[in-house]
Formats: C-alpha cells, sequence, structure tokens
C-alpha cells in the first residue's frame, strides 16, 4: 500500500473525506453554487479571474503514479472533463496576457476568465494536452525549466524519488543519527517511515539550495550504482517548445535548472531569471512576459527582481482567488490534478470539480492553502553584495558531509 492510500484509510481523514463529498454534491446539485460563485465576483471586485496549474498530463493516472510522483499528475480524460466543468461554471477560457490585463483593470471581461497553465516542460504535456487544447482553441501558457529543454536530464524531484525508490527495494538503511534533521526526515520518508515521501521531498527541496541538491543527488547515484534520471518524466525539446510557440500559445519562463530562487543568492537568481526568458526568446523567437516561481515560492526582492526584467506577470502557486488591482507579480493559482475529482468510489465526480473551481470548500473552512510568500535566505543588501563577490565552492551533501545512505558492506 503507497503513502496516500494509507493516509486515506485514517478514520479523520476519512470522515473529513466523506463530508467534503457529500457537501460537494449537497452544493453542486441544489445550484447553491450559483450563489457562492456570485459572491466571490463580489468580493474579487467584479470579476473572477481563475488561474489553474498543471504539470504532467498522462494516457493511464494509475499506472504512471504507481513509478513517479502522484500528485503532479491528471489522466487526459480527467483533464478534459475537468475543462468541460470549468466551461460549464461559466468560465471563458482566456490566455494568459488579457487576464492581467482584467486584472490591473486595463480591460473589463463580460466573463469570468479561467487561464490554464502548465510548469515543468513535460514531454507528456506536448503530447497529450496541446493538441487537445489545438484542437478546442483553448489558450494556455507553458512555464519552462529552458535550461533542461532539449536535454535528457530530468527534474530534480523526479531524480530523488527515483533514486529513493532503488535505495527502498534494495532495503538500504538510512545513516539518521549522522545527518541534519531535514535531510533524516528525508530519509526516513524514503524508506517508508513517517511524511509521505512527496511530502518530504517538497520540504527537503524547499530547504537546500540548488547545487547542494544536485551534489547530493549525484553523489547518492553514484553510490548506488544507477543513473539518476528515471525512465519517467522526460521534458519537451526545443522543436516541440517551438511546436507550441507556432500554434500560437504563449512560452513563459521557470528558470533555467528549476530552481527554488527564495534559497539563492542575488547572482544566481538574475542568472536564473534573465537566462530562461532569454534562451526560450532565442529558441522561438517568441517574447517570454510570463514567469513561474519554482516550488511556487517568492520574496519581496523576488517581485522586484521579476518585474524589473520586463515580464509582465509572475504566477505563485497559492491557492487564493485572484482580486481585481492586486500586483501581477504575485498572482494566485489553482494547482490540480486527479485527486481533486475523483469522487469517493473512485469516478470522476462533477460536483467535486465544480465546487473546486468555484472555490467553495474554502469558502466554508475545508480547504486551507499555504502562502508563497517566503523570507528571501539572503536577505540583507550587504549579504547579497557579500555573495556576488564571493566564489562558490563545491557545496557539501549535508552539514557532516556524509552520505545518507550505508551502503552494503559497511556499518551504518
Ligand atoms: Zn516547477
Amino acid at each position: 500500500m503507497d503513502d496516500s492510500k494509507q493516509a486515506q484509510m485514517h478514520p479523520t481523514h476519512l470522515t473529513r473525506t466523506v463530508v467534503k463529498h457529500a457537501a460537494a454534491a449537497a452544493v453542486h446539485y441544489s445550484g447553491l453554487r450559483r450563489g457562492f460563485a456570485a459572491a466571490r465576483r463580489v468580493a474579487c471586485g467584479g470579476r473572477r479571474v481563475l488561474i489553474l496549474g498543471y504539470h504532467r498530463v498522462v494516457p493511464d493516472f494509475e499506472r504512471e503514479a504507481a513509478q513517479s510522483i502522484p500528485g503532479g499528475i491528471i489522466s487526459i480524460q480527467t483533464f478534459q472533463r475537468q475543462l468541460e466543468s470549468v466551461a460549464r461554471a461559466g468560465y471563458e477560457f482566456a490566455p494568459l496576457g488579457q487576464a492581467v490585463e482584467v486584472l490591473t483593470r486595463q480591460r473589463t471581461s463580460k466573463k469570468d476568465l479561467c487561464v490554464l497553465t502548465f510548469d515543468d516542460g513535460y514531454r507528456d504535456v506536448y503530447r497529450h494536452a496541446f493538441p487537445f487544447l489545438r484542437s478546442k482553441g483553448i489558450p494556455a501558457t507553458f512555464y519552462l525549466p529552458a535550461g533542461l529543454i532539449g536535454t535528457q536530464r530530468r527534474l530534480d524531484h523526479d531524480r530523488l524519488y527515483h533514486l529513493f525508490g532503488i535505495a527502498k527495494r534494495a532495503r538500504l538503511q538510512p545513516k539518521i543519527d549522522e545527518l541534519p534533521p531535514e535531510t533524516a526526515t528525508l530519509m526516513l520518508a524514503a524508506m517508508g517511515q513517517g511524511k509521505a515521501v512527496p511530502a518530504a521531498l517538497d520540504d527537503y527541496i524547499g530547504d537546500v539550495p540548488s547545487d547542494a541538491l544536485r551534489f547530493a543527488i549525484e553523489l547518492l547515484a553514484a553510490r548506488l550504482g544507477e543513473a539518476p534520471e528515471p525512465a519517467w518524466g522526460e521534458l519537451m525539446n526545443w522543436e516541440e517548445a517551438r511546436r507550441i510557440s507556432a500554434a500560437g500559445y504563449e512560452l513563459g519562463a521557470h528558470t533555467l535548472e528549476h530552481v527554488v530562487l527564495t534559497l539563492e543568492g542575488p547572482t544566481r537568481i538574475d542568472h536564473e531569471i534573465r537566462g530562461s526568458k532569454e534562451l526560450i526568446e532565442r529558441e522561438t523567437g517568441s517574447p517570454v512576459r510570463h514567469f513561474s516561481y519554482c516550488n511556487g515560492w517568492y520574496s519581496e526582492q523576488l517581485v522586484h527582481r521579476v518585474a524589473r526584467m520586463g515580464f509582465q506577470s509572475a504566477v505563485t502557486t497559492e491557492d487564493f482567488p485572484n482580486r481585481l488591482g492586486e500586483n501581477p507579480f504575485t498572482l494566485k493559482r489553482k494547482v490540480l490534478w486527479e485527486d481533486f475529482s475523483t469522487g469517493l468510489f473512485g469516478q470522476y465526480s462533477p460536483a467535486l470539480t465544480s465546487c473546486c473551481v468555484d472555490d467553495v470548500f474554502r469558502m466554508v473552512g475545508l480547504g486551507h492553502p499555504v502562502s508563497g510568500n517566503r523570507k528571501q535566505r539572503f536577505a540583507s543588501e550587504a549579504q547579497w553584495r557579500l555573495l556576488d563577490n564571493r566564489s562558490v565552492s563545491r557545496p557539501s551533501l549535508d552539514k557532516t558531509g556524509s552520505l545518507p545512505f550505508a551502503v552494503e558492506g559497511e556499518t551504518a
């Protein structure tokens, strides 16, 4: 049984799930949701702008979720049904640029708007979502980790998830005593103890600067004697990105190497933001106007920098409603995957989906969105200047520099 299934079996979780499903059905089928939608529209300044975020779109959810991180995956069928539910809820699909103009009060809209966005540049999105969207004339924005496009590299969270799978199957023992607490939590999760692996991975990636993370992955792969790249999780290449752009779709920047910028210094930040914009523009010949923060995390400093570099907007993963007149560099977004629309018996639930896009759960106190606003790790200008002048040394795996696993023949 996987971690998510175990969590679902817990009595408290089960009760909450049943309540949520029953509430969704009551609100959806009684027509009450129109009242929720109207109230939300007024609270947002007269128009709702819903931005949806997706990561991977695959033919078979169950099969894909068995080998990779389930939380970013949706099946083609559920994806298409969600878009039908969105349209039925009264939203009109709009390009991001148009929605930003409505949010910044440069134009008005007769209907509520829904914007589709895809993060991370996965090839399955190109294969399965893009043809559908094009055939229906539905606009979307695709945020690319530009430096990884056209390479065989996978995203770091996919590489770690893959390596943990290998370590777990080999029954390696994590060296808990020698590790800093955040790494120890991750290693215990990897071995099936404590937190679910995807949650522990999120916490870890949200704590370790990019270079240290890469080094840890390479070291772990070397010690396991395995390549760090899983067979799954392929990203699109530039030819595919150019086809998306040529079809009139917008490509946005998502850093060069998928870096959580709140953990980095100013030189790296500028390099990742400007570099990703310039690389996509050079490869496609189209302007890049929109940015997506990795992990959805931003800071005051980052917002200023993105705004100064010629972008029109930046998206977070904060599941709050967008209000007219708010900062376009901290756009709120609802990130969806298969589970959002899965009913109690595993079937597609139009009631759950419509309550989700109408934000009913949050309005009745069932949802608890997380803020993406973080403290910049090296916050003061003096620290930033110092970092700019310092040559960056090769980081160690963790505070002790030790390996996270005892490999066969070693004592833990
Ligand atoms: Zn991402």
